[in-house]
């Protein structure tokens, strides 16, 4: 018995071999490429003369193109700007790539209520609903029907969205937790806490959403105006594999981009062991890289650039806030652990 065993063992080997030796000879299939993944900044949130902006689409696209950016959608209040002039303009030679969108603008009880709608294929008119939570999800709905993604904008305007409503909408990947825009209350405040507390108060519960920054700009004629609702403050870097609304919007709902508002990474990798974060440094700035877990707890302060956090698996969450010396800052996207990935709802 134990030699018929070892018999097969042999002819295993050999086999091993013969199989090996066929290889070397025969042409192998190759695996596919692995496509190429490249990072692109866009600002997913601007308006134009076809809401309340002060410029034309035309004006708006050239100030994002020439201001290194990759990407751009337009999001007038329930108004869907055509792009495919501006793409043959702007995008003819595959370096910038303009976005069809809309800031569906509703309201609930005087509280504005908005969504952007990006890539959508059609006008989406504001839902209405019996509350702030059924407004946001009618419009949310509305927005996915006609192949477009949602985003919920500013929570802090008016006031208007809470994070219990916000942990209750479903469909929704992605909201701002920074808009550019003076008057949107980023920060919280009077008791209401700000976009980031908001933010863990969510992926504490166990819903996982994605952070966004935006400008929401409005103002392209005063440059010099602080206080004016002007480009250039806030937006995502992408993790895709072209320059496609598809690519871009994928990998946004993925959690495959961080948010800045001036930071910038040289690298981002993030597995269930650790994350590890690259500073593409400004020479004269200093750094330090915060990693947040459950309950907005700080995990871990690192000031080494790579920045290494192991996971333990125990924090709930992790993300990233890289914080730079003169008030600038990047955001990654949060890791799920355990439990809370189970919860995860779309
Ligand atoms: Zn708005
Ligand atoms: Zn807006």
């Amino acid at each position: 018995m134990r030699n018929s065993y070892a018999a097969l063992f042999v002819s295993f080997l050999l086999f091993l071999v013969w199989v090996g030796m066929e290889g070397s000879t025969a042409p192998q299939p190759s695996p596919p490429p692995k496509p190429r993944l490249k990072w692109y900044k866009g600002n997913t949130h601007t308006h134009t003369l076809n809401s309340d902006g002060d410029s034309t689409p035309d004006e708006v696209v050239r100030w994002y193109r020439e201001h290194g950016y990759h990407f751009l959608v337009l999001t007038d209040h329930n108004f869907l700007t055509h792009v495919d002039g501006l793409n043959a303009l702007h995008g003819a030679d595959e370096k910038f790539l303009v976005i069809r969108g809309e800031e569906v603008s509703d309201q609930f009880g005087g509280k504005p209520l908005h969504i952007n709608g990006l890539h959508l294929k059609r006008l989406v008119k504001p839902q209405g609903g019996s509350s702030v939570v059924e407004t946001l999800q009618r419009n949310v709905d509305a927005i996915r029907k006609e192949s477009g993604v949602p985003h919920i904008n500013h929570p802090n305007f008016g006031w208007a969205i809470t994070a219990d409503e916000l942990r209750q909408v479903r469909n929704n990947k992605l909201f701002e937790i920074y808009n550019g825009h003076p008057h949107v209350n980023n920060q919280g405040g009077g008791g209401v806490p700000g976009l980031e507390a908001v933010w863990d108060a969510i992926l504490s519960s166990g819903k996982l959403l994605y952070g966004i920054a935006v400008d929401d700009a409005h103002v392209f004629k005063r440059p010099w105006d602080r206080g004016a609702a002007r480009p250039g403050q806030g937006w995502v870097v992408v993790r895709a594999e072209r320059l496609s609304p598809d690519a871009l919007l994928d990998a946004m709902e993925r959690g495959d981009f961080y948010a800045s508002t001036g930071v910038e990474l040289a690298d981002y990798r993030a597995d269930d062991k650790s994350i590890t974060i690259t500073i593409r440094e400004v020479p004269s700035s200093k750094y330090r890289v915060r990693f947040i877990g459950r309950g907005g707890r700080i995990l871990s302060e690192a000031v080494t650039n790579p920045a290494v956090y192991r996971i333990t698996g125990e924090e709930g969450y992790v993300r990233a806030k890289i914080l730079e010396s003169n008030g600038s800052v990047a955001w990654t996207q949060p890791i799920m652990l355990g439990k809370a990935e189970a919860q995860e709802a779309r």
